[in-house]
């Protein structure tokens, strides 16, 4: 793991995701170099043209003591989007705990994801929060396949008994089934077992890019040779979302299940919220 440490402008920068206001990204890469990332295209505007996603990891430096809470008040601010608060080197360097502790008092949405079992040891920090929602993405029980998509995250059942933890202490918490893998992803598997604790579930769908088409197609014609023609027909067609699209709203609706589905291709599609 290549390690630097590089000073950041800001930590709390604004987003252009849908529905939240700004994003907080501790780190530059992860250190969980999962197979379909979307957030590899970073090495580009990082300074990490050639390196392997996965393999290094900026420590940002920043004053956080010059962080306001009290500017975030009614927004929505996302831990993370292009990388994972809680990596396994979170435990030495604690960017995403310095952050949480300088940002007590704000009255932000704080919605906090990730697929890292460390998160635990910060549970007692996010019950200083209001207004604080902790979720968790996942997109199978499968362990053997998990590891070969997401080689350094938690187990499946690690992250789901984190939230059930997270949970227990009255923390709102949210299932992020992500990325939907067609006829590998067994939502309602992962719904069963997680309902009890689960305050609601948003959908994506995988998203095939340039940099992880390639790494997909040798999984899947390895792994599941069977399934590598609907897997091309995915790529060439968008429409074929659809159906996947309509079984997970007529599941939740039959079943009285709070969610979102946030299918796009390429950009971000309209959120649909119950
Ligand atoms: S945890 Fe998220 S940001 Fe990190 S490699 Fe996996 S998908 Fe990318």
């Amino acid at each position: 793991m290549k390690i630097r440490f590089v000073g950041a402008k800001n930590i709390i920068t604004k987003s252009n995701i849908p529905g939240i206001d700004y994003v907080i990204n501790p780190y530059i890469g992860c250190q969980h170099g999962c197979v379909y990332c979307y957030a590899e295209f970073m090495k580009r505007f990082t300074n990490h043209k050639g390196d392997i996603w996965g393999n290094f990891l900026d420590i940002k430096q920043y004053p956080f003591e010059k962080i306001q809470p009290e500017k975030y008040n009614n927004k929505t601010i996302l831990l993370s989007s292009v990388t994972d608060p809680y990596i396994p080197l979170e435990l030495k360097y604690q960017n995403t705990k310095k952050i949480l502790e300088h940002l007590l008092g704000t009255k932000a949405i704080i919605s906090i994801l990730t697929k890292s079992k460390y998160a635990m040891r910060d549970i007692n920090l996010f019950k200083e929060f209001d207004n604080l929602e902790f979720g968790i993405s996942i997109f199978s029980l499968n362990e053997n396949f998990t590891r070969i998509i997401e080689p350094i995250a938690s187990k499946p059942m690690e992250r789901l008994d984190l939230i059930k933890e997270i949970h227990k202490h009255g923390i709102k918490t949210y299932v992020f089934i992500s990325p939907f893998f067609p006829q590998l992803t067994d939502f309602k598997k992962i719904i069963e077992y997680s309902v009890e604790f689960t305050d609601f579930f948003m959908f994506e769908n995988l998203n095939f890019r340039p940099y992880n088409i390639h790494r997909i197609n040798n999984i899947i014609k390895k792994d599941y040779p069977y399934l590598m023609n609907i897997y091309k027909e995915f790529q060439n067609d968008d429409e074929n979302w659809e159906l996947i699209k309509e079984d997970i709203i007529h599941y939740c609706e039959n079943k009285g299940i709070q969610y979102s589905i946030e299918f796009h291709h390429g950009g971000f599609s309209k959120k649909k919220k119950k």
